[in-house]
């Protein structure tokens, strides 16, 4: 089976790339943010600190997480209720990064996310894929930009879905969010020795998109 890994900070473009990279290949796109952030929704409902790890693993053997491809596109459930666009939210977002610095979440997911790449040629993207979760990826790519390029995309699409957050509140995030998932105990964001390092500050989609396709080529045929 193919692996491709694809880590890297908030806003650096790592879901839209992968999703439409994994449509051309023909894998499955494994999004893992969105299942942190399944479980951060899934806290705030229940009333919880997603930060108040006891509180948040007294909840894990109620929740009921599933991926599904429908038409290409995944989609996420919590049950039966297809959250894919209640956890695209900032609230969501930073309950995904309270909740991804507890060691039972991420053990809770881990099982999750590797059997998936076990029957399938995957292309998975989050923070620790080609660190923790495929050591053994085939391809692994760390995709980066600075915090302002990451912060002007992410406003732009919330301005584009009608969202009005401030660029300065965005860039907060961003800024926080990067200081959360790389300073955690658990399984920190990082770039795996053996990832090939893309910054996408200075390119747009399409050269991104390009780039990558360089690299993954590269290994697979190598
Ligand atoms: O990629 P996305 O912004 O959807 O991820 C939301 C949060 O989930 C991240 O900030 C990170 O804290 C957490 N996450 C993680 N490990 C992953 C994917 C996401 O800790 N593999």
């Amino acid at each position: 089976m193919i692996s491709v890994a694809i880590d890297g900070p908030a806003g650096a473009g790592k879901s839209t790339l992968a999703r439409r990279l994994a449509a051309n290949l023909g894998y499955i796109y494994v999004d893992t943010g969105a299942m942190y952030r399944s479980i951060g929704l899934y806290a705030l409902r229940a009333g919880k600190d997603p930060r108040d790890n006891e509180a948040v693993n007294a909840l894990l053997p109620e929740i009921e997480l599933r991926l599904d491809s429908i038409e290409g596109e995944q989609h996420i459930y919590l049950k039966d209720e297809d959250v894919s666009t209640a956890i695209r939210t900032e609230e969501a977002g930073m309950a995904a990064s309270a909740v991804g610095a507890n060691p039972a979440v991420r053990a809770f997911l881990l099982d999750l996310q590797r059997n998936m790449a076990k029957t399938q040629n995957v292309l998975m993207d989050g923070r620790d894929i080609g660190t923790v979760v495929l050591p053994h990826a085939t391809v692994k790519i760390f995709l980066t930009a600075t915090p302002e390029a990451r912060a002007t995309r992410r406003w732009k699409e919330y301005q584009a879905k009608g969202i009005n957050t401030p660029y300065e509140e965005v860039l907060a995030d961003v800024k926080q969010r990067d200081y959360q998932d790389t300073h955690r105990a658990a399984a920190p964001l990082r770039q795996a020795e053996d990832a090939v390092l893309l910054d996408t500050s200075e390119l747009n989609f399409e050269q991104s998109l390009d780039a990558m396709k360089e690299i993954i080529a590269q290994k697979v045929a190598g």
